[in-house]
């Protein structure tokens, strides 16, 4: 069902900023357990769609990616994927050993060049980078970088009892605060001149997408707001992982206007290639034209 993808990732231009891709892994998710109301007759239904599914009908392929926002002067990295070495009970997820941050380097961005690491959300495949093991310990992996988490986000979780949480907690968040390179923000915090984070609740309480500006052009980074393009067309299609699928529908209606309206190029954290495009409203939701 999984597989391993080490294809470069994509870059794109914002005015002078770059967007780079870092990919760890690709997946491919059973659409009926991870976003049930994608019936088959639904997709069939709609023809721009079609790079994006799998030759396998009953999966979505999905694309596990940091994306790192270069503006010549800030260096951001957005979600830190899954991480190495990491005990996950939860398929695909378990003591991963990839070449990601070799790759980080090859593209450019060592993990010293790190200026600032915002995680989308605190759900285990976009936290997981924020640490790695060194001599059994876990440590910062970006030693000079401010991490940024959504005040609201980190209240939510650090309440939850679930072992998948406090794993994830244990060895890819308590570690960031203990270093005292953590910042606790709100949803629309400004992290550089050109880069700024814009609420987008719903997947989860705290959830935020990451807003590029540069020479009057517009991209954003949407992290889980959505999870599959299908999403952009059907909005109320949910993902079971969305703790309140309603709000998260709500705000997938407001943004995509706002985004369209905007001429925003949307970066699809987890949208296989290829992954951005701009919005164009249609009778029941918005096409991605790549
Ligand atoms: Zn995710």
């Amino acid at each position: 069902m999984s597989g391993r993808d080490l294809a470069t990732g994509l870059s794109w231009t914002v005015g002078s900023t770059k967007v780079t891709s870092i990919v760890e892994q690709d997946l491919w998710w059973r659409i009926e357990r991870f976003l049930p109301d994608a019936k088959p007759e639904v997709v069939a239904s709609i023809p721009w769609i079609e790079p994006f599914l799998d030759d396998d009908p009953s999966v979505f392929p999905l694309r596990v990616q940091a994306l790192i926002i270069d503006t010549g002067t800030h260096v951001a990295l957005v979600d830190t994927c899954v991480g190495n070495d990491k005990p996950r009970d939860f398929w695909s997820f378990d003591q991963l050993a990839t070449s990601f941050l070799d790759e980080m380097t090859a593209a450019g961005y060592p993990p010293e060049g790190v200026d600032s690491v915002v995680c989308t959300h605190l759900h285990v495949d976009h936290v997981g980078w924020n640490t790695n093991l060194v001599d059994g310990e876990w440590l910062p992996t970006f030693p000079n970088a401010r991490y940024l988490f959504g005040s609201d986000e980190y209240n939510y979780w650090v309440r939850q009892t679930d072992d998948l949480t406090k794993a994830t907690f244990a060895d890819s968040v308590e570690p960031i605060l203990h270093a005292g390179l953590a910042d606790f923000v709100p949803g629309d915090h400004v992290i550089a001149d050109g880069i700024r984070l814009q609420p987008t609740v719903g997947h989860t309480p705290g959830h935020v997408s990451v807003r590029i500006e540069s020479e009057g052009q517009h991209a954003v980074i949407i992290g889980d707001m959505s999870h599959h393009p299908i999403q952009l067309q059907r909005p109320e299609i949910f993902s079971t992982a969305d703790v309140d699928p309603a709000q998260a529908t709500a705000t997938r209606r407001t943004r995509f206007a706002e985004w369209e309206a905007d001429s925003v190029l949307v970066i699809g954290t987890h949208f296989a290639p290829p992954t951005a495009g701009h919005l164009r409203s249609t009778d029941d939701g918005w096409q991605l034209i790549s």
